[in-house]
């Protein structure tokens, strides 16, 4: 099973959520929020042949890290992943907008001189914006639209652009989620929590809970189960091939 976003930093208690998840054998990409959160959250990560840790300024708080991108630029070489970056136009962050946008443009051309990344990216209530950014920036990998919420142009737009989609079992429990994943590629997506931030009945998700997403797939999909994990675990080789890594396991 794959967890391809997820705020491990943020739990109460990282360590038995990444002690279940390595019992379950979940392949997790850490995210962080903060350029400086990268190092104690890589720790986290370490002797954990599944865990994966990406670097990220995550755009809500842009406004207030700005100061962090020399930092996010420092630790890049040695950051395989990027994320969670992004935009976000829901009335409470719009504001801020004009700070989001410096910030995302910066990571982009930093990533781009870098030699692209795989990227888990935000766009919620700005599908259309991020995926401006990502064109004017020229190669900056293969980004992984996290729990996109975009309209249905703004779907087909990602689509046609090659972007990926991670989708969890909270998106999965919306009509208005399973009929956009209805139109994602079905080769171009993989699973997610997003948790502590998902959740299901108010309880915070966790890697082990990606189970669920599988299963509400395999009822949208009309797949059994198992082929549904076999076709996810199939689509992150390739999104790593592409990318030029190797998948840990
Ligand atoms: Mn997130």
């Amino acid at each position: 099973m794959i967890d391809f976003h997820c705020h491990l930093d943020l739990y109460k208690d990282p360590a038995s959520v990444i002690k279940r998840a390595a019992l379950e054998g979940v392949y997790v990409l850490s995210v962080t929020t903060t350029p400086k959160a990268w190092p104690g959250t890589r720790r986290l990560a370490e002797g954990q042949k599944r865990i994966q840790t990406a670097l990220g300024l995550h755009p809500q708080i842009a406004h207030e890290r700005e100061s962090e991108l020399s930092l996010f630029d420092m630790l890049l070489a040695e950051a395989k992943y990027v994320g969670e970056i992004g935009l976000d136009g829901s009335p409470e962050h719009l504001p801020f907008m004009p700070a989001q946008l410096r910030v995302l443009k910066r990571i982009l051309q930093s990533v781009s001189r870098a030699g692209g990344r795989i990227m888990t990216v935000h766009s919620r209530h700005a599908a259309k914006a991020v995926l401006e950014e990502m064109k004017l920036h020229g190669d900056v990998g293969i980004p992984v639209l996290h729990w996109f919420s975009g309209n249905s142009d703004e779907l087909a737009l990602a689509v046609q652009r090659e972007c990926w989609f991670s989708v969890g079992p909270a998106m999965l429990k919306s009509k208005a989620g399973k009929d956009r994943i209805i139109s994602m590629p079905r080769n171009r997506i993989l699973t997610e929590t997003d948790g502590p931030f998902g959740q299901i009945s108010g309880k915070s998700l966790e890697p082990i809970d990606v189970g669920q997403a599988v299963s509400a797939l395999s009822a949208l999909w009309l797949m059994p189960p198992d082929e549904v994990a076999a076709l996810i675990q199939e689509n992150l080789k390739r999104l790593l091939a592409e990318a030029g890594q190797e998948l840990g396991t």
